[in-house]
């Protein structure tokens, strides 16, 4: 029987596992084939003329498409609940396509104050230095948007939640805003992933994703994804994939991402398990001070979580009562848990934001836009829970004592 991707009833995961594939298309092959091709013929002139102008389906480069790039597009669209998708090298390579394609000198983007490292510095870097206004508002409170928003707006851009502090941006609230003046909305999804979150049903226009963290989900490889309308992706893609970036993803990659796809709902559901048993341990130890986790009673982004997640996720940051000096010797003295950036994996990682993933801000940058030098962020891995609270209760004690 050929999987109709079609089905209107068909759960996450079924999508995840056989959206847009058909075995009897491909020999009987249960594993879609690796399309390893730099380029493709034509069987005329004519033919491979017609492509290029787009007259033709078919593919002829793979920095504009490849059979098994065009897959995992397919599955993360059907994922995400969007028309379309397109596959990047990184996320940077999907923000960056996706930014660079929507605005031109003279625009206006407002973002939340709390962005990845990269992010942050690209708006910094590639876009306010080529003559595109960037306004950091905070997008936590509703009436901020309101009040910044102008003609000139043309992008408004945020992660829910944040990396590193977990800020949670009330997604419906701002597309509302932000439609009525006529912006697009582009929503980064690497925390929440489409198995918790679907920002484009709460109206999002554009969806960016660092396929890196838990869609990849083995830390084996780099990645971006992008979703949303079937004419803008279009654009990105010959626009700011083509012609701008080049960030194009290798076919070996689309496949390991579409491995990862496989069991998404899987380990989300064991990241969130262990994250809430991670996020209540650290609450009531004596060395901490504060804890941010969307599932947290306390958590002051908890009711707008509620309504847009399905669960809390697998980051947590949190804060010592010694500072970052603590936070140094919190690090040291983990045995299981690993000093890494990136998140998402299996393995549970650890960093100090600070002086890591967000040292692209100054120290001032880093102030005015919430993020405190005493953070540490942690991606609760797969491991068996148990073992990672004694980990962690063995190196806070230690420092105690
Ligand atoms: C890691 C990350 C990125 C960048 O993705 P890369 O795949 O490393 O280029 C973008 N946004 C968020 C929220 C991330 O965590």
């Amino acid at each position: 029987m050929p999987f109709r991707s079609d089905h209107d009833d068909a759960g996450f995961s079924t999508l995840a596992i056989h959206s847009g594939y058909n075995p009897q298309d491909e020999h009987g092959a249960l594993t879609p084939p690796l399309h390893m091709t730099s380029t493709f013929t034509a069987s005329s002139s004519h033919e491979l003329g017609a492509r290029f102008e787009g007259v033709s389906p078919g593919h002829f480069y793979s920095r504009i498409s490849n059979p098994t790039l065009d897959l995992l597009e397919r599955r993360i669209a059907a994922l995400e609940g969007a028309e379309a998708g397109l596959a990047t090298a990184s996320g940077m390579g999907a923000i960056s396509a996706t930014l660079w394609t929507l605005l031109t000198p003279g625009d206006e983007i407002i973002t939340d104050k709390t962005l990845y490292g990269c992010t942050f510095a690209f708006l910094r870097d590639g876009l306010a230095r080529f003559g595109i206004t960037v306004t950091h508002v905070d997008l936590t409170d509703a009436h901020a948007l309101e009040k910044a928003i102008t003609g000139k707006t043309k992008v408004v851009y945020f992660e829910t939640p944040a990396n590193p502090n977990m800020r949670i941006v009330d997604i419906a609230a701002t597309c509302e805003v932000a439609h009525a003046h006529d912006a697009i909305i582009v929503v980064d999804n690497t925390y929440a992933t489409p198995y918790l979150t679907r920002p484009i049903a709460l109206g999002a226009d554009i969806v960016v994703h660092s396929a890196t963290k838990y869609l990849g989900g083995h830390g084996d490889l780099i990645a971006g994804l992008v979703v949303g309308k079937s004419d803008i992706l279009q654009e990105i893609r010959l626009i700011g994939v083509k012609d701008m970036t080049g960030s194009v993803m290798a076919p070996m990659t689309a496949m390991l991402v579409m491995r990862g796809l496989k069991t998404l709902a899987l380990r989300m559901e064991r990241h969130c398990t262990s994250a809430e048993v991670i996020a209540q341990f650290l609450l009531a130890h004596d060395a901490v001070s504060a804890v941010h986790y969307p599932g947290s009673p306390s958590f002051p982004g908890r009711a707008i979580a509620e309504r847009q997640m399905k669960r809390g996720g697998g980051m947590i940051a949190f804060e010592l009562k010694g500072g970052i000096e603590a936070g140094h010797r919190l690090i040291n003295n983990l045995t299981l848990i690993q000093c890494a950036v990136s998140l998402g994996d299996a393995e549970t990682l650890i960093q100090h934001p600070a002086t890591m993933t967000h040292s692209t801000y100054t120290q001032e940058e880093r102030a005015a836009h919430g993020i405190s030098d005493g953070l540490v962020r942690i991606s609760v891995g797969l491991e068996d829970v148990d073992d990672l609270q004694k980990d962690l209760e063995r190196a806070l004690n230690a420092q105690a004592g």
